[in-house]
């Protein structure tokens, strides 16, 4: 199954899209990997839908990635004797440390540690910002605070605090479990963590994670968005979590810090994914609206890696035609004439290592002769990541004898990833490319390919070797 695009769909799972029938079909109509919701998913169910994901997978024969989303320290008030309160602007409302049910005047906030974070003048945003409180007094027990808008608040709602810097780390002990589940079924490929603050917060992961999976950072937070490159450096991906970021930050900012994010990443060669709201409509209606048609067309021109949907594939009327519906523009943006111009204004420059010189001559080799395709081999996925930095226009072709790496490869912009058995010399992998090429239907007998790769084979982090094959008529290398 060849896609004939190059950004990847990333498509949440949940009620709408659990069943093994739902999920092929939403493979089938282009999703490359999927996304398992920790804030919602039961450990047994985060079992079922990974098992469900790996028989599709060995049904359609492609490499699927597995991100495992962790809630994070998601900050929610507790209940209210009847549910909710109406509250009006200009009165006192205290958020507090007893275990009761709330009234007009006062909630439980069932976290202690943002009862001694929080500082008079801070924003309290509840309910994806609906209700503004500003904080008056604050005695390390409870927080008083204005009403600053907004006319109510219910049982469980959510609290963003876009000023505070809060004193715990990233994982919290749900967090711990979770990923302690997700690490034990060996079927995942990514974990993304939710609301992280400082490139600190990754140490923890990394070190439980121990390489199993990559670790995808959602940025969400403006103290994030402030020691950003760190962030990146100590990731394996990032996540432009928009849903949350256009709560704690202005929503007019959150245009801006797309591309700003996608640049950084593109320039460190890490996977970057656009999330959240993309075709938000679809969630009930099975056309999209202009407005996002352009949204998701955005993105694409970015060069960014991977595009989500959320609720649209999890919960919504029309998963299977939210796919459908983002593949087809991506297709339809990616043929677009100013396509290459806007995407390469962007292009970053190769770092002064074997890897990046080997790719960017690849490209331009690609590129100057009109050859079918570049293929690379990558056992740690390194080589693959650099090669799709580069962004060439014609298809990338990842062979790896690793399948953990083939899978988390499917993130990648332009990666089309085929587990291989690594070659014993160089004609069986020259051979073996020309045939991988043919087989999946990327090229054909007659076209050439250039393939790079690190002689001695089988040494990692060495690709210092480009070769220009000709397909033969047998469909192994000719002359
Ligand atoms: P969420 O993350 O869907 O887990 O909240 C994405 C976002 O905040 O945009
Ligand atoms: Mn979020």
């Amino acid at each position: 199954m060849r896609r004939h695009r190059k950004v990847k769909i990333l498509a949440t799972l949940g009620p709408a899209s659990s069943e093994e029938e739902q999920i092929e079909a939403l493979h089938k109509a282009g999703a490359d990997l999927f996304r398992i919701n920790m804030s919602h998913a039961s450990h047994d169910l985060m079992r079922t839908l990974t098992k469900r994901i790996r028989n599709v997978e060995a049904r359609c024969g492609r490499p699927i990635g597995i991100l495992c989303d962790l809630q994070g320290p998601k900050l929610r008030v507790g209940k209210f004797l009847d549910g909710k309160v109406e509250l009006e602007v200009g009165q006192t409302f205290t958020l507090d440390d007893r275990d009761e049910p709330g009234n007009e005047k006062r909630v439980f906030l069932p976290h202690p540690e943002i009862l001694q974070s929080v500082q008079p003048g801070h924003r309290l945003l509840i309910d994806d910002g609906k209700l503004q409180l500003r904080a008056e007094k604050c005695d390390g027990k409870s927080i008083e605070c204005t009403v600053v808008a907004g006319t109510g608040i219910s049982d469980r709602k959510g609290v963003s605090l876009p000023d505070t810097l809060l004193g715990v780390g990233a994982l919290t002990e749900k967090d711990r479990a979770d990923l302690d589940a997700v690490l034990e079924t060996g079927d995942a490929d990514w974990v993304a963590l939710s609301f992280i603050q400082r490139p600190d917060d990754l140490a923890e992961v990394r070190k439980i994670a121990r390489g199993q999976v990559g670790l995808m950072s959602k940025i969400e937070k403006p103290q994030a968005i402030e020691r950003i490159e760190e962030i990146i450096e100590m990731s394996d991906a990032l996540m432009v979590a928009r849903g949350d970021l256009g709560v704690e930050m202005p929503l007019e900012t959150v245009p801006g810090l797309q591309k700003k994010l996608i640049r950084l990443c593109r320039a460190a060669g890490k996977p970057v994914v656009v999330a959240t709201q993309m075709l938000e409509s679809m969630i009930e209606s099975p056309v999209p609206t202009r407005a996002e048609v352009s949204d998701v067309a955005t993105a694409v021109f970015e060069g960014a890696d991977a595009i989500m949907l959320s609720a649209e594939s999890a919960a919504g009327e029309y998963p299977v035609e939210a796919v459908s519906t983002m593949a087809s523009i991506a297709r339809t943006i990616e043929r677009e004439q100013l396509y290459p111009q806007i995407l390469y204004a962007q292009r970053p420059q190769p770092e002064a290592t074997g890897a990046d010189a080997i790719s960017l001559a690849a490209r331009e080799i690609a590129e100057t002769l009109k050859l079918t395709a570049m293929v690379c081999y990558t056992a740690s996925g390194t080589t693959g990541l650099r090669a799709a930095r580069e962004r060439p226009n014609v298809p990338i072709l990842a062979l790896s004898p690793v399948v953990r790496t083939a899978r988390r490869l499917s993130v990648v912009w332009g990666l089309h990833c085929v587990v291989a058995d690594e070659p014993t010399d160089l004609e069986s992998m020259v051979d073996g490319a020309c045939r991988i090429v043919v087989d999946e239907g990327i090229g054909k007998p007659g076209d050439r390919i250039i393939i790079s790769a690190g002689v001695p084979l089988g040494t990692p982090g060495a690709t210092n070797m480009l070769r220009i094959a000709y397909i033969g008529m047998d469909g192994r290398s000719g002359v």
